[in-house]
């Protein structure tokens, strides 16, 4: 993309609304605009970082077996009648009513169509286990919306809702969404902790919290720090094989890591007292077992082995899409801007040209461009006619991993300037050099 034909809207200023830097840079960076409380445009720059987050996201999710669908935004009352949830939900719960007089509602999650959905087509345990999931815009009228896209009203979220004969299987999904959101969340270049977290008025339950570390989260938490050091890497994973995710699951869930809900003061005094840490956390996710509780009143049952029907035991699995982009920012910024990793980046790499009009200094721009995209990457080259230090300033704020600097003097010798954002070192080399490094 060629910045001058781009829609970046950079502020120069800081915005007075925005109290924490994620949200800060994202409307800076020109990323995002606020239409109304918790409700935000997503601009060109923010679209695309939202877009490869939730690439990602399907990515993991297939790879794991999960099987993706699309249900809608708007939502009968009646099934959340059937549920029970209608009157518990409370003032979250935007209900709209329509010309009929019909009651309806924005969905602020997905359990009931997911299940009528299952009734409606499933009815044998010849077709457990199943998983399926969408990626789709929640509301939820949040009463302090704020922090950006951290928590607002409308949030891009990914929800998978598994069905399975036995709570053995059923603890195997759960297993295996955790599993895939620890290979999602270090794909974008995060660390995320499971922290057993609360179950809510049901209780007895599991559910974990994926939680991102970092002073301006909402959550309070406590974990022993050696769970800081344990990383998912490049391991095979089956996801079929059962002891593998269980003993994955064990290895990253076996050390005290919880939220302030579930807390236990004595067993945390029992950390070694120079690993004990209390802290704050942004919550990207949630996994949940919940047994029977949907399936059972809204009677999604399937014949089992034996001809009996039995309700099919549920979990729900959320990852919070948009939130990771401020969660993501969070974790890696500046004071000049953010820092992206190299797995979310909205362009590969940025193109600095130091002397635009100047016939030299714009073939090699283009030249390098061309380069980067025949191999596939998505450059931004800021071809505009402005002085170099508005272009640094800009490129810092958007944070590509990379920057490819040219002008006339380095030209004269054959090189151009290859800076990361990340280190801020900056290296002369030809300028195929640079692109073989970037790419
Ligand atoms: P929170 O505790 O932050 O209110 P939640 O526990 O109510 O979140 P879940 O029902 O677990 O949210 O939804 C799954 C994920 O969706 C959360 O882990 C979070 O990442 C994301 N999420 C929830 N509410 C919002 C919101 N208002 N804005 C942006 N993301 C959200
Ligand atoms: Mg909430
Ligand atoms: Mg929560
Ligand atoms: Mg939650």
């Amino acid at each position: 993309m060629r910045l001058s034909r781009y829609f970046l809207p950079v502020l120069k200023e800081n915005p007075a609304e925005a109290q924490i830097v994620s949200h800060r840079y994202m409307l800076r960076a020109g990323m995002i605009k606020q239409q109304t409380a918790g409700i935000y445009s997503w601009l060109p720059l923010g679209f695309k970082v939202l877009r490869k987050l939730e690439n990602i996201v399907h990515e993991e999710q297939q790879r794991a077996g999960h099987i993706p669908l699309l249900m809608p935004t708007l939502q009968s009352a009646d099934l959340w009648r059937e549920s029970g949830r209608y009157d518990d939900y409370g003032e979250e719960m935007l209900r709209i009513t329509d010309r009929h007089g019909r009651d309806m509602l924005y969905g602020p999650t997905n359990e009931e169509v997911i299940t009528d959905i299952f009734r409606a087509h499933v009815s044998s345990y010849k077709d457990l286990p199943l998983t399926l999931y969408h990626i789709q815009w929640k509301f939820r009228d949040e009463i302090r919306p704020r922090f950006g896209v951290m928590r607002g009203r409308e949030f891009f979220m990914k929800d998978g809702y598994t069905f399975d004969l036995t709570k053995e299987d059923a603890l195997h999904a759960y297993n295996r969404h955790l599993v895939s959101y620890l290979r999602t969340y270090e794909r974008m270049g995060l660390q995320a902790l499971p922290m057993r977290a609360d179950s809510g008025p049901i209780g007895g339950d599991d559910t974990h919290e994926f939680l991102v570390l970092a002073d301006t989260g909402e959550s309070e938490v406590f974990y022993d720090n050696a769970v800081t050091d344990i990383r998912l890497g490049a391991r095979e994973i089956d996801y079929d094989d059962k002891p593998q995710c269980q003993s994955i699951m064990e290895e990253f869930t076996a050390l005290y890591a919880r939220t302030d809900e579930t807390h236990d003061e004595a067993l945390f005094n029992q950390i070694p007292e120079a690993r004990r840490r209390s802290a704050r956390g942004i919550e990207v996710g949630q996994i949940f077992y919940f047994g029977t509780k949907y399936s059972e009143p809204m009677g999604a049952t399937v014949q089992g082995p034996d001809g009996k029907p039995v309700p099919v035991h549920m979990g729900s699995h959320g990852i919070g899409v948009s939130r990771l982009v401020g969660a993501i920012i969070e974790a890696s910024h500046d004071d000049k801007g953010i820092i992206w990793p190299e797995g979310v980046t909205p362009f590969h790499c940025g193109i600095v040209n130091l002397k635009q009009g100047d016939e030299d200094v714009d073939a090699a721009c283009n030249q390098i461009y061309a380069a980067l995209r025949a191999v596939g990457l998505d450059p931004l080259y800021d071809d505009r006619k402005e002085r170099a230090g508005g272009k640094f300033a800009t490129m810092d704020l958007i944070g590509l991993p990379w920057r490819i600097t040219v002008g006339p003097r380095g030209l004269k010798n054959g090189v151009v300037e290859l800076t990361s954002r990340r280190t801020g070192e900056s290296v002369e080399m030809s300028a195929e050099e640079a692109v073989k490094k970037v790419a």
